[in-house]
């Protein structure tokens, strides 16, 4: 059976109209109704580290995988004591230079700053089952580096977290879903076991365990959408 592996940003309220990338915060009650509506009908919110036997067919059984990207405080907040109460499980992707920091790399688009999760924060995380992967040290567009820089921003992200936060870190997600080639290599190299891109469906046995699909959940989803997106893809 697909896994859907969902993707999500901040959950926070979302910030005024016409502010660029509005959608990418999905509000907490939404959240909360969202994963409600997944233990109500039966599914089990899983990480990716713990949902990839069920996309791999080593399990079966009705689950979807939660991945939160950039680390935003406001997943510690909002999102924490939702999965607490379902029983579910998540993956957050960190970037490593901006533990404690805020979202950079989106401030020259104009997007307003919102902190990212700090050391205590992401110790919450992990003592509550969850998983932290890595999204490079600086939310970088890796095919816009040389080789040797795109490295450094694969496998010290990973030295990195390991160190700091004194967990394995196996999963890797190509920041903005940019990728060549050379890129999944890579992060192969580095020592990862899966690595996710942003194109738009459900997992499946034959997916490249390097390329994993996720479908994003947005602002102005309805519960049909989001439905949708967990059933069909
Ligand atoms: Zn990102």
């Amino acid at each position: 059976m697909p896994v859907p592996i969902l993707v999500y940003h901040q959950i926070a309220i979302p910030p005024a109209r016409r502010a660029p990338f509005r959608s990418m915060a999905v509000h907490p009650h939404a959240f909360r109704r969202q994963m409600r509506l997944l233990k109500r009908i039966g599914f089990q919110g899983l990480s990716l580290r713990e949902a990839l036997p069920y996309v791999n067919g080593r399990k079966t059984g009705k689950v979807v995988a939660i991945t939160f990207d950039d680390s935003y405080a406001n997943v510690h907040e909002n999102a924490l004591p939702v999965l607490r109460e379902c029983g579910f499980t998540a993956t957050n992707f960190v970037v490593a230079n901006q533990i404690g920091g805020r979202n950079e790399w989106d401030l020259p688009l104009g997007v307003a700053p919102s902190p990212c999760m700090d050391l205590a924060q992401l110790r919450d995380w992990i003592a509550a089952g969850n998983e932290v992967g890595s999204h490079t040290m600086d939310h970088a567009r890796l095919p816009e580096l040389s080789t040797e820089a795109a490295w450094n921003q694969i496998f010290l992200s990973r030295m990195t977290l390991e160190d700091t936060i004194q967990c394995e870190v196996s999963a890797f997600c190509f920041p903005y879903g940019d990728q060549l080639p050379v890129h999944r290599d890579l992060a192969v190299e580095a020592g990862y076991s899966v690595a996710t891109t942003t194109s738009r469906r459900r997992a499946m046995k034959l997916d490249d365990p390097f390329g994993l699909p996720r479908l994003t959940i947005r602002r102005n989803d309805t519960w049909l959408h989001f439905l949708r997106k967990c059933l069909v893809g």
